[in-house]
């Protein structure tokens, strides 16, 4: 349906009163990136490199890792891109090769993080594949499934060796290390996140796996959907205070779940202070459509009233109020 339509320019959104937000896209693949810049998307905000790893029968090596980026960062033609390194969990490491064994609770398990720390090989095959990258276009390193700042320092000491190592092997890398940026999914790192400040150069709230563990509910579980719900307020609070203080270090910070998409969020979180959403490609004219109808300083001054609300209903009802802004 969009075929005959022009491009959407790929600026910041600007809301009513003039407050500037970064659209970014979520991917996967190389090949969604000119379907997401079409969209408006002014670079990639969350490249997920699972896809990498499941398709295969044995580990992707640092030259396969290497060309697959490349051919983003071609994509991208200059824009940035986040790289998240690999989030694979008990629960979906079939057929990789890697070492996972079975766990009761995979989501509070062995993943993301903290399986990298605890396989090092493959966390240095990764690095060294993006930081060769590096040299190619702008790009910023992630790091999912962050509880403490300890795990981002760990992750930093691996990336400088790797540096070191390529630099001394004549490979062709940037003098210094890309930004290294922790996602905010686990409530203990929302909650202590002037802890992760002090090592982490970006932050991205992941907000899809913060709500499954602050409400403690399975974002895949369909029987407790109801319950599932991005917008809680318990969960907007947690935002709120990850906002003001990357705010107070000065340091960027992104909104990366489904919520970053959503036209009823997307005024809550500019309300809240998020500067910068990165969301699936398809939902990036809805969103810059909700960030252009928003007044942002008034709803700023709900901003208490929304974080006291108690309930859901409570909130919703003065979402309701302020969809007629
Ligand atoms: C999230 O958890 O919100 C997120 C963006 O990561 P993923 O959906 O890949 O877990
Ligand atoms: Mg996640």
């Amino acid at each position: 349906a969009r075929g005959r339509l022009p491009p959407l320019p790929a600026i910041p959104a600007r809301s009513r009163d003039g407050v500037m937000v970064a659209l970014y896209a979520n991917a996967e693949l190389p090949g969604e990136v000119a379907e997401a810049r079409a969209l408006g998307a002014m670079g990639v905000g969350l490249y997920r490199t699972e896809l990498l790893y499941l398709r295969k029968q044995s580990l992707p090596g640092e030259d396969e890792q290497f060309a697959a980026l490349r051919e983003l960062l071609q994509a991208l033609d200059g824009a940035p891109a986040t790289l998240r390194t690999l989030d694979l969990g008990a629960d979906k490491a079939i057929g990789t090769g890697l070492d996972m064994p079975a766990e009761a609770n995979p989501a509070l398990g062995v993943r993301g993080v903290r399986h990298a720390l605890r396989h090092p090989g493959i966390l240095r095959t990764q690095l060294r594949a993006m930081l060769r990258a590096a040299a190619l276009g702008p790009l910023r390193i992630l790091l999912p499934m962050v509880t403490l700042a300890e795990e981002v320092a760990a992750v930093r000491a691996h990336a400088l060796d790797c540096l070191a190592e390529l630099k001394a092997a004549g490979a062709q890398v940037p003098e210094a290390l890309p930004a290294l940026g922790a996602m905010i999914e686990v409530p203990a790192a929302a909650l202590g996140v002037r802890a992760l400040l002090a090592e982490a150069d970006f932050l991205a709230i992941g907000t899809n796996d913060l709500a499954q563990y602050v409400l403690a509910t399975d974002r895949n579980l369909g029987a407790l959907s109801a319950l599932y719900d991005p917008r809680h307020p318990a969960l907007l609070r947690l935002i709120a205070g990850v906002a003001i203080a990357a705010r107070r270090a000065n340091k960027p910070l992104s909104v990366c779940g489904e919520i970053a998409g959503d036209p009823v969020a997307v005024p809550l979180l500019l309300a809240l202070g998020i500067r910068e959403l990165s969301m699936a490609p398809t939902r990036l004219a809805q969103a810059r459509a909700a960030i252009e109808a928003t007044q942002c300083a008034r709803l700023r001054a709900l901003v208490p009233r929304l974080l006291r609300a108690s309930s859901r209903s409570e909130l919703e009802a003065l979402l309701c109020t302020l969809g007629s802004n």
